[in-house]
């Protein structure tokens, strides 16, 4: 542990009095860090359309590509995109992790099962244009890449026009390749 009456560093000096008499304020103090932000046109559409449960885009009519989440200039082209166009809550997993730790870098308890956190291409966007969700329904084990999900959604009198408006994103049912190999000879 670093004495702190000898510190040598530059700066001001702080006594271990200081910390001891709440000269310095560490824990005793909850700040009110309330803040607010402009969302922009395309991020403040997106946020409003995810209220109403649906996933919205943008389209860059030079190269054709629908953007999501949308924003109003294309980042290749450069020039502003040019119309909005709605887009599935269905999509395809395109990387995860499974976490043992929550998103303020605390420990999860040994009963919580651990996050999924997941980026998934939405369908009807461009390939490879993802949104960074969760994962729920599913065992970390039985989560593949490329796997189909689609949206669960909070009710409706429950949303915020928050990316949270989505719960998290469950896997598509299929029949598996055994039921389906079984049901062609029949
Ligand atoms: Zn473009």
């Amino acid at each position: 542990m670093v004495d702190l009456d000898k510190c040598e560093l530059g700066g001001t000096h702080l006594k271990s009095s200081d910390f001891e008499k709440c000269k310095v304020l560490t824990t005793e103090w909850t700040p009110n860090l309330g803040y607010a932000w402009d969302n922009g046109v395309a991020i403040g559409r997106y946020l409003a359309e995810l209220k109403e449960g649906k996933i919205i885009a943008r389209i860059c009519h030079k190269c054709r590509r629908i953007l999501l989440p949308p924003r109003m200039f294309c980042e290749l082209c450069f020039r502003p995109t040019d119309e909005w166009t709605y887009v599935e809550d269905t999509g395809v997993v395109n990387t995860f992790s499974i976490a043992y730790v929550n998103w303020d870098a605390s420990r999860r308890g040994p009963k919580e099962p651990p996050l999924i956190p997941a980026v998934i291409e939405i369908d009807g966007a461009t390939k490879s244009m993802g949104i960074m969700h969760m994962l729920g329904e599913v065992a970390p084990a039985d989560v593949k890449i490329g796997m189909k999900v689609r949206a669960v959604w909070k009710k409706p009198e429950d949303r915020t026009g928050a990316i949270t408006d989505i719960l998290y994103f469950k896997p598509l049912r299929a029949a598996s390749p055994k039921k389906r190999a079984a049901g062609k000879k029949r």
